[in-house]
């Protein structure tokens, strides 16, 4: 390993400048997420994209980038983004858990429908690999755990170019890689001051300046599985009453700073550039019309 090591970081920043299609990292991209999008604008699989850049691909292309940079990132300005992922991997104040997919290897990724849905390139964001991280924290939504049409968890396990009959694959990560139907249409649940209320004190604040490291034990799971419950009853509710004229008041009040936040602009950091996406950037080989 350790040889291997030091051969990617001899000859990362070298191999990756003689190719051309590089596609840059976004900020706060999960290196395994960049490795995939990367790997199929050069045609090839992950893995022998991985093994070309000198990686020895084992399981876990987050976890190696970051123990192969541990010191000091490449200076390839294709990955530079990839550098605000690193509070959530490696380094030793690093905490929190990672979540672990079906099986066990690639980890799995938690993902918000709005991202997916409005950035010009979707990708997966390393702090949705967390498992304390339960919301995305530019649209103020509970981040999803699985595929709405097929169920499955994002497991970054298979190339771009796979899924699909006749392997037609995906054409980027708004489409789920099991099932090549689209990601970005599952219905977002916001979060609410009740539901905020109700996490510990360092999460409750969590997100209002955009991903920030982990600082304490996460939610109860049952916590937040209860919480999407009762949010989603709330909504249909809304959703009711507003088809026929009404309205629901909210049934709980805004927490002084939390309520702040929610009732802010859902406005991203400057931080985090967001193009408008290009209206025809969302046909799909399937056909799917949006
Ligand atoms: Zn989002
Ligand atoms: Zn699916």
């Amino acid at each position: 390993m350790t040889s291997g090591i030091s051969f990617v970081r001899q000859n990362f920043a070298v191999r990756l400048r003689a190719l051309t299609s590089v596609p840059h990292a976004l900020p706060h991209e999960a290196p395994n997420s960049w490795i995939m999008r990367a790997a199929a604008m050069q045609g090839c699989s992950h893995k022998e994209f991985a093994s070309y850049l000198g990686f020895d691909f084992g399981h876990d292309f987050d976890y190696l980038y970051y123990y192969a940079f541990a010191k000091e990132s490449p200076y390839v300005q294709e990955v530079k983004a990839l550098e605000s992922g690193r509070m959530f991997f490696g380094g030793k104040n690093q905490r929190g858990y990672r979540l672990r997919g079906a099986q066990g290897r690639r980890g799995r990724y938690r993902f918000c429908s709005l991202c997916l849905r409005d950035d010009q390139t979707p990708c997966f964001h390393l702090y949705c690999r967390i498992e304390q991280l339960v919301f995305c924290p530019w649209h103020r939504c509970l981040l999803e755990d699985w595929c709405p049409h097929c169920g499955k968890y994002v497991e970054l396990a298979r190339d771009m170019m796979e899924p699909g009959k006749g392997k037609q694959g995906i054409e980027d990560f708004s489409w789920c890689l099991m099932c090549c139907q689209p990601l970005h249409r599952a219905d977002p649940v916001f979060v609410d001051a009740q539901f905020l209320n109700g996490l510990p004190y360092w999460l409750r604040h969590w997100g209002i300046k955009g991903p920030e490291a982990v600082k304490g034990p996460g939610a109860d799971p049952s916590y937040v599985a209860a919480g999407r419950e009762r949010l989603l009853t709330v909504k249909k509710h809304r959703d009711i009453a507003s088809s026929v004229g009404g309205h629901l008041s909210s049934s709980s009040q805004p927490f002084w700073m939390v309520g702040n936040w929610l009732a802010g602009p859902a406005t991203p950091l400057s931080s985090r550039p967001r193009p408008e996406k290009a209206t025809d950037a969302r046909a799909h080989t399937t056909g799917e019309v949006t």
